[in-house]
């Protein structure tokens, strides 16, 4: 029977804040993270989230050393968020 009581997280990463350190990626326990293609506005491969699988751990937010480029989202199964 399925865990209704699990919580499911999601990584957000915002695109324009990333310095593409990598830090995060060596970080992640799940390996969800990549730095990705796209060029943001401060002219880097901004990392990018897989996804799915995120377990809310919270090791690539305290890395991270740009404020504001992640955010841990909570995900709420009736579509609210934390
Ligand atoms: S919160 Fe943890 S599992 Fe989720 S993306 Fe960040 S390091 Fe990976
Ligand atoms: S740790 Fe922060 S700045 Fe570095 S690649 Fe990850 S999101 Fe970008």
């Amino acid at each position: 029977m399925e865990n209704t009581l699990k919580k499911q997280f999601r990584c957000d990463i915002a695109f324009d804040e990333c310095k593409a350190c990598a830090r995060c990626v060596e970080a992640c326990p799940r390996s969800l993270l990549k730095i990705g293609t796209a060029i943001n506005m401060m002219g880097y491969p901004a990392a990018e989230y897989a996804g799915a699988g995120c377990i809310g751990c919270g090791a690539c937010y305290y890395c991270c050393p740009e404020p504001g480029a992640i955010t841990i989202v909570e995900i709420i199964p009736d579509g609210k968020e934390d």
